[in-house]
């Protein structure tokens, strides 16, 4: 089985805000359109600052492509969906916008497109036809501090893989029973 998977290194991410501009770029950067859910250019990586604590926090945000979605189990069409790679994608030509997946998403990972009136999320057409052609979602590509991997959870030599085995992670809103694919890397 294939089980694709983002990584994200907390410990390593500079804040630079590349991989958002990029997604920006490749995905949306033709258009003009803009993410009005979250206040933001049109990207599916939302940076979320905490400020509690003892110093204020970056986080980036994206579809955890979660393995029990529960934007999956709500779409009355079947638009959003799980494929054989693992990734949970939407298919726009069956989507009527209703928008349940987005109220549905523990993790807020989905955007409404007011061009379009659908739901947009990680990831983009550019980025799997990127993935199909064998290469790096444009995030994971351009990243100048190494915080980036994907690839394949069942295949232990993956990148994703190789690194997971050498840090400590933790997966968002476990207790959710989501099962998310998003790895947040906190340390060697
Ligand atoms: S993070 Fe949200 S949009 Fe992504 S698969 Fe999970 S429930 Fe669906
Ligand atoms: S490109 Fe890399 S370092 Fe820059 S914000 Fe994104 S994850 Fe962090």
């Amino acid at each position: 089985m294939t089980r694709l998977a983002h990584l994200w290194d907390q410990s390593r991410c500079i804040a630079c805000g590349a991989c958002i501009a990029a997604c920006n770029a490749a995905n949306y950067g033709s258009t003009g359109r803009v993410n009005k859910t979250w206040g933001w250019l049109a990207s599916n990586i939302k940076r979320v600052e905490l400020v509690r604590g003892p110093r204020p926090m970056l986080f980036l945000v994206q579809c955890q492509h979660c393995d029990n979605a529960p934007c999956v189990a709500v779409c009355p069409t079947g638009a959003s969906y799980r494929d054989v790679d693992g990734l949970v994608k939407i298919k726009p030509e069956l989507c009527i916008g209703c928008k349940y997946c987005m109220v549905a998403c523990p993790y807020e990972a989905r955007w409404l497109d007011e061009e379009s009136g659908l739901p947009r999320k990680c990831m983009g057409e550019e980025c799997l036809s990127r993935v199909k052609a064998g290469l790096e979602p444009v995030c994971v590509a351009v990243c100048p501090a190494g915080a980036r991997a994907f690839g394949d959870l069942d295949d232990p030599n993956s990148a994703i893989s190789r690194r997971l085995a050498q840090s400590r992670y933790i997966r968002l809103l476990e207790g959710k029973g989501t099962e998310p694919k998003y790895f947040v890397v906190v340390g060697p």
